[in-house]
């Protein structure tokens, strides 16, 4: 019989598939048997979790196959389970024994100097689960593509890892439409519900996942599968009809010409993307470069390069690192923290980190020389964080200088996202601002962006965010300074009238939504309004 459970909706359309649930391993227990049991049993996953890997890297190029082929040989390395083994022997269950013995190899890591070594901790904390996952039963975390996936909630990394080119959907039971998972499912037009509470174990067989309602049905029926269907087809059509003025620029009906520029997490998200259609890059991501390319600088540059060539002469605003709040970087981010939105997280952590911040300004630099590159930190509260950064970028392009490398000097920018700042944003010194609407709207409201309870405080269209955005709109462009806006409000058609008459005139959003987007440009009508007054 049809059911159905109400959430929030993250990304819009509907999607339709078998349930994967992705139990956390917290919530499940196993009964351990004797040591010869025990030692079986965690041969029996050490070899299962080999074998998936191996299977997922035949799928994989480059970095990916590379990391996956690394696990594999760790696996392989008899050394890294002795201690375990001995454990089992003294008594200890498997899954402790292993948890244990990974534990104390993922420490060693990260006291390394080396940081190389210490980036392969988070691969090696992958690889303790995935054994784990296989000793408790659960299976590996790789879905087939089409499925939709249920679980309690999702990191970014386990999103990115699964092939949604063939379709699929997500529903969570806690997150958040602002979390960093959503955006993600938003850029890749994946239809995602959140915040389903403890129901979501429930989920199993056929299930729909409706974005657009923020709710999943389960056995959905001939009916509602027929209504969905004819969802689906009305949404293709009307993406259709966008698709179509794509390339033309976003100009509202009184004349006004909007810059529309996209934001990327990688340069997977540019693939068969025509740069034409948009104003260039306003807001990369570069949490992707988790793992051992924090501290690869030819890595970092030839994917920077990558993004500049794609965008042909147009802008690339590439954003530092944003580690930390929900988007934590193992091995990097500082863990426990009692609230790490608050706390050391984009470049409050770069500046203590002035070597691993060197590594991604020189490679950006770099990058530069093939184009107009702009670099842009994240979470910024003070003058002096960005002069800090100012310092450690003159040093980086004076050590270029000195390699004979041909580099460029880019403009450094800011997000506004502390509050604090965007008050003060008149005597801040800048080359170019770019709101981030998620964060601010967060500090602003008080209402984590990952938490589904008080979602509905975390509105961009609250008055006081609202005056905030338009007090930066207008004291930011003070000198001739660009402000665009960057979060998810941006590609939101109910907030894209307000932001406009705030004052702003350059929006970034997700490539998949930048058709949608200058068409809610194209509606609004700036003559027939009053600006926002701040
Ligand atoms: C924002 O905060 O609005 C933003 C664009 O940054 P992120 O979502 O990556 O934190
Ligand atoms: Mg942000």
């Amino acid at each position: 019989m049809e059911r159905a459970i109400s959430g929030l909706g993250a990304a819009a359309g509907v999607a339709v598939g078998a349930a994967w649930p992705i139990h956390p391993l917290s919530a499940v227990a196993r009964t351990a048997g004797s040591p010869g049991n025990e030692r079986t049993a965690l041969t029996d996953a050490i070899q299962a979790a080999a074998a998936a890997i191996n299977a997922l890297a035949a799928a994989q190029a480059g970095e990916a196959a590379e990391m996956l082929g690394f696990q594999v040989a760790m696996l392989e390395d008899e050394a890294l389970a002795e201690g375990a083994f001995a454990a089992i022997a003294a008594g200890m269950p498997a899954h402790q024994a292993w948890a244990a013995a990974l534990d104390a190899e993922i420490a060693g890591y990260l006291a390394a100097d080396d940081p190389h070594f210490r980036a392969r901790s988070s691969d090696l904390a992958d690889i303790r689960d995935r054994v784990l996952r296989h000793l408790f039963g659960l299976g590996a975390v790789a879905i087939r593509s089409g499925d939709v996936i249920v679980a309690e909630d999702l990191q970014p990394s386990q999103f990115l890892a699964v092939d949604w080119s063939k379709g699929g959907g997500v529903a969570l039971g806690a997150g958040s439409p602002t979390s960093h998972v959503a955006t993600l499912a938003r850029a890749r037009s994946v239809p995602m519900v959140v915040g389903l509470g403890p129901s979501w174990t429930t989920l199993s067989g056929i299930v729909a996942v409706d974005g657009d309602a923020g709710r999943v049905i389960i056995a959905p029926s001939a009916a509602t599968l027929a209504e969905t269907e004819q969802r689906s087809a009305a949404r293709k059509t009307a993406t259709r009809q966008a698709e179509h003025r794509r390339l033309e620029p976003a100009v509202t009906r009184d004349g006004t010409r909007i810059a529309v520029s996209i934001n990327v997490s990688g340069v997977e998200d540019i693939a068969g993307f025509a740069a034409e259609s948009c104003d260039g890059i306003g807001l990369a991501r570069t949490e992707f470069l988790a793992g051992d390319a924090l501290d690869d600088e030819e890595r970092q540059f030839g994917l920077y390069r990558a993004l500049v060539r794609w965008a042909d002469g147009r802008p690339v605003t590439i954003r530092t690192l944003d580690a930390g709040g929900d988007k934590p970087i193992p091995g990097y981010t500082v863990e426990d923290e009692s609230n790490p939105f608050l706390g050391l997280r984009g470049i409050r952590l770069s500046l203590r980190h002035p070597d691993r911040f060197g590594v991604q300004l020189r490679a950006l630099a770099r990058a530069a020389a093939d184009g107009p590159v702009r670099i842009m930190l994240p979470m910024v509260t003070r003058q002096d964080e960005i002069d800090a950064a100012g310092r450690l970028l003159d040093q980086a392009t004076a050590e270029l200088q000195a390699a004979g490398l041909a580099h460029a000097r880019p403009p450094l920018g800011i997000m506004v996202e502390v509050p604090a700042l965007a008050f003060a944003i008149g005597d801040i010194r800048a080359d170019f601002l770019s709101i981030g609407s998620n964060d601010l709207t967060q500090y602003a409201a008080a209402a984590a962006r990952d938490n589904p309870a008080v979602s509905a405080y975390a509105d961009t269209l609250h008055p006081g965010v609202l005056g905030l955005i338009a007090h930066v709109a207008r004291h930011g462009s003070a000198g001739g300074r660009s402000v665009s806006l960057c979060g998810d409000a941006g590609a939101d058609p109910r907030s894209i009238p307000a932001l406009l008459r705030a004052g702003l005139r350059s929006l970034s959003v997700p490539p998949g939504l930048v058709a949608a987007t200058k068409e809610a440009i194209r509606a609004v009508d700036l003559s027939e309004e009053r600006g926002h007054e701040p």
